[in-house]
């Protein structure tokens, strides 16, 4: 008993997404005693859903899990596995044997409130006990209730993006983090297709500001208004990779963490945005343009300084007559703009 109180209290002591998943993988693995234990996180995707591994447990193996940085189309389809599809459209569970263990394979949905978010694949030596199952049932409520919370807490209810209230916190873990495994101080095993990493990423940071809104607001109304930010969202979710970070930062304005070797290879990526953006019909309302600012983050950043470059780099892609994106370093040497220096009072008092 107090082991599963202690489990339990691992589970919703965990706030940061990535290892939350393999902390309840974890505990479900011990608590069962399982030959073998996934959790796969179900990605929509146009060409069919695909499934991520967020945790892969077997006995005195590593823990496995698909690269978080490997694009959604080269990930592994959901019906490539036995019982997935079916769980997954039907929200029930599956078992089947597997005959050379002699055991059983059992197959659960996992979602929040809001959607079926995931599949549990859990082997068990045997058949599965009644007290397993109800454990399993018990645990994945707990987990789910607790994904309520943190989606509620963290997430922006009309586009789901990260809110603002999270900008400093996960600015610290990407520029900090050296990677999940360090981190976990637990061996990991990536498995599946790899994203090969270009030499030198680094993060960059862009803030992007949906232009003339308040026109659309006037003309169309708030609702189509919000369907534009609605949509804007999803464009951007499209356009980034998986392991990119997105925020929404209040009214139409965002803000994205993303990898890039340099200036040009971080403009490739707002690039694709701005233009995907200029040339998506939005309904009723048609075109839709957004102005982007953009800058390198260092390891000695705060979250407010490089959200103040990309921002007055945005000011001036404004100014300079919106639809467009600049990059804070270059209008720097340029001498457009002129690097802001702190006041000589906060000099002095630090
Ligand atoms: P600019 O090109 O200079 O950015 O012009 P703009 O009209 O986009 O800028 P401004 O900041 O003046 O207007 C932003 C508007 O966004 C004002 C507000 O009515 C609207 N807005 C803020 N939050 C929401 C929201 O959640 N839904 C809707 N529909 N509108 C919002
Ligand atoms: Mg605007
Ligand atoms: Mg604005």
């Amino acid at each position: 008993m107090s082991n599963l109180i202690s489990a339990v209290a691992d589970m919703t002591g965990q706030r940061d997404r990535d290892l939350l998943e393999v902390t309840v993988a974890e505990v479900l693995f011990s608590l069962l005693d399982a030959r073998r234990l996934s959790l796969w996180k179900v990605i929509e995707h146009p060409q069919g859903a695909r499934v991520r591994l967020m945790a892969g447990l077997s006995r005195g193996q590593a823990v496995a899990m698909s690269d978080p940085a490997v694009e959604h189309e080269m990930l592994p389809r959901l019906d490539e596995f036995d019982g997935f599809c079916a769980c997954f459209a039907t929200h029930a569970p599956m078992r089947m044997a597997t005959p050379d263990t002699g055991g059983e394979r059992h197959v659960f949905p996992v979602g929040t409130a809001r959607e079926a978010v995931g599949i549990l694949e859990v082997d068990v030596d045997g058949e599965m006990t009644t007290t397993q199952e109800q454990l399993i049932d018990g645990l994945l409520r707990i987990y789910r209730n607790h994904l309520t919370l943190l989606d509620y807490s963290e997430n922006d209810t009309l586009t789901g993006l990260l809110n603002r209230r999270t900008f400093e916190d996960v600015f610290a873990r990407r520029i900090s983090r050296q990677s999940l495994a360090d981190e976990m101080s637990r061996h990991i095993e990536y498995v599946g297709q790899r994203r090969i990493p270009s030499a030198g990423e680094t993060p960059w940071l862009a803030v992007i500001d949906i232009d003339f809104f308040k026109r659309v607001n006037d003309r169309f109304g708030h609702l189509f208004g919000d369907e534009v930010l609605l949509l804007v969202a999803r464009i951007m979710r499209s356009v980034f990779r998986p392991h990119d970070v997105l925020f929404r930062f209040g009214g139409e304005e965002f803000v994205v963490l993303l990898s890039a070797t340099n200036a040009a290879g971080a403009r490739v990526a707002v690039e694709r945005l701005r233009a995907t953006v200029e040339a998506y019909a939005f309904p009723q309302v048609g075109q839709v343009t957004i102005s982007i600012g953009f800058t390198c983050v260092s390891p000695e950043d705060s979250p407010i300084g490089a959200f103040e470059r990309g921002d007055d780099a945005l000011y001036l892609a404004k100014q300079l007559g919106r639809n467009r994106a600049l990059c804070w370093e270059e209008l720097i040497e340029s001498g457009e703009l002129t690097p802001k220096v702190a006041p000589a009072s906060e000099i002095e008092l630090f």
